[in-house]
């Protein structure tokens, strides 16, 4: 990599939230956004037309955040005839690219206050997010610059609300840079912070034309996006169920080479052997499994402790879990957020409801709070194998296995089907290549947390259920939006 990648403009700049100076600049900065109303509207190369909007609330207070003007069919027409492919030379595409990464970073403002009350991200949250943001531009602009490849065409882009700025972005910004026209389609929960990045992108230079914006349903403008021959592929982030209903409708419709990008679903397992280091393990399953309440598709679902330090391990893990402040994420003391909505927060409910009745809940906080909240917790599992499915919220499982049982962990995992990450606590040299080379996982994390993949250091992408690559953040992902295949990859 030359210095261009790795340089002064890349990756982002952050703040550090433990310095004053810094916490005050963000205070100062996003306070006058508190109770703005936002507004989310198509944006096309064409007249929109006009309709209702529809109200946004806050996750964590129900307070008015603002409103969306759902995309009608006749948007989706105007959107699609409109659409070019972006005429420019990689290099110019790449200079708009970093453009409109110094505007995110100038809108930290706004974006950390439509975060918090359209997304329910704490500050810690909402700052890895922008950062995550202009690194995807950052660093797709510079794997880009020199890409020679033509692009496939219209690039449809559906996002998921858990990373409604950095997913979105980077989605975006990758087919944008292999010269395609995109069609924007954020997630229902979080379309006001995808059109303030539209903005800032159009701001930088974008043309109408190369991006449009179409916020609504995923059953009506994701499905006509998704099925109309216009479109040459599709880019995607959300659920494994999704992306095969998202599969079916390209397989009839759209042409047999149009390529399918997909992130999706884990059943994500971190592994704690006796020789781990308690007090470190027990920092990074907090993190793992209760940051952003769980709401990544990277969280630690399923944790396995080995027998002999299971107790140390529990006690101090439940110990730690009492200082989880839940809350208003508005509000700088909180650790957990609220989860995104009310049929999240009911789907979750019922799941601990169910596992209470049969005695498996081991540790449960209180979610006291009006709101979307679900109190983080814990419940025991034998294995892996006893979670029917992902649950999207701060629901942790617990499992033991015995001294010699390492393998068959591994392998138990691997049977799951998905393969996104997974987390190893050990001070074993030689189990960390064992298991690193069994296990089925994109990304394999050891003595440290298994969330925040950073942007150009840990491509992130799953492998089976999980996805199916390349790996958003890393070096092969742009090629997949070019009608040429990767140089080093099999055609
Ligand atoms: N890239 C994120 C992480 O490593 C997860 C992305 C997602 O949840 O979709 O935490």
């Amino acid at each position: 990599r030359g210095p261009d990648l790795f340089g002064a403009r890349c990756n982002s700049r952050g703040w550090d939230l433990t310095d004053r100076s810094d916490l005050a600049e963000i205070e100062a900065a996003r306070a006058p956004h508190h109770e703005t109303q936002f507004e989310a509207r198509p944006i096309l190369a064409g007249p929109v037309a006009t309709g209702t909007p529809e109200a946004l609330r806050n996750p964590a207070t129900g307070a008015p955040v603002g409103d969306v003007l759902p995309a009608s069919p006749a948007d989706l027409e105007t959107a699609l005839s409109a659409a070019r492919i972006w005429d420019a030379s990689p290099r110019d595409r790449a200079e708009v690219l970093r453009r409109a990464a110094d505007l995110y970073e100038a809108e930290f403002g706004p974006i950390f206050a439509i975060l918090a009350r359209e997304a329910g991200k704490t500050l810690p949250d909402a700052v890895g997010e922008l950062r995550e943001a202009v690194d995807f531009l950052r660093y797709y602009a510079a794997e880009g610059e020199t890409l020679t490849a033509a692009p496939q065409g219209i690039f449809t882009c559906i996002s998921p609300w858990n990373f409604p700025l950095a997913i979105f972005t980077g989605q975006v910004a990758a087919a944008l840079m292999a010269g395609n026209a995109v069609l924007a389609k954020p997630a229902e929960q979080t379309p006001l912070i995808a059109h303030l990045a539209v903005t800032l992108l159009h701001r930088a230079g974008v043309p109408m034309t190369a991006l449009q914006f179409l916020p609504g349903a995923g059953a009506v403008v994701g499905a006509a996006l998704t099925s109309d021959p216009r479109v040459a592929g599709v880019c995607f982030t959300g659920s494994t169920a999704t992306a095969l209903t998202i599969r079916r409708a390209m397989a009839q419709h759209l042409s047999p080479s149009a390529p399918l990008i997909a992130e999706t679903g884990g059943l994500n397992a971190m592994l704690v052997d006796s020789t781990a280091l308690p007090e470190q393990a027990v920092r990074d399953i907090l993190a793992s499994a209760f940051q952003s309440a769980g709401q990544r598709c990277s969280a630690l679902r399923c944790l396995y402790l080995q027998e002999d330090i299971s107790g140390t391990v529990q006690d101090m893990l439940f110990g730690a879990m009492e200082d989880l402040a839940l809350g208003d994420p508005w509000d700088l003391a909180t650790d957990t957020g609220p989860v995104i909505d009310a049929r999240a927060q009911a789907q979750i409910a019922e799941y601990i409801a169910a596992a209470r009745a049969q005695g498996r809940v081991m540790k449960e906080l209180r979610a006291s709070q009006a709101g979307h909240f679900i109190a983080p917790t814990v419940i025991r599992v034998k294995g892996i194998a006893d979670l029917q499915r992902e649950v999207f919220g701060p629901v942790l499982h617990l499992a033991t296995f015995p001294a010699g049982g390492v393998t068959a962990v591994i392998d138990a995992v691997n049977r799951t089907g998905y393969g996104l990450t997974f987390g190893l606590h050990t001070r074993i040299d030689d189990r960390v290549q064992k298991v690193v080379d069994r296990i089925h996982t994109g990304n394999t994390y050891v003595n440290r947390n298994q969330i925040g993949a950073v942007v150009g250091s840990q491509p992130f992408g799953g492998e089976g259920l999980s996805g199916t690559g390349p790996k958003a953040g890393g070096p092969h992902y742009l090629h997949r939006f070019t009608k040429a295949p990767a140089p080093d990859l099999p055609a």
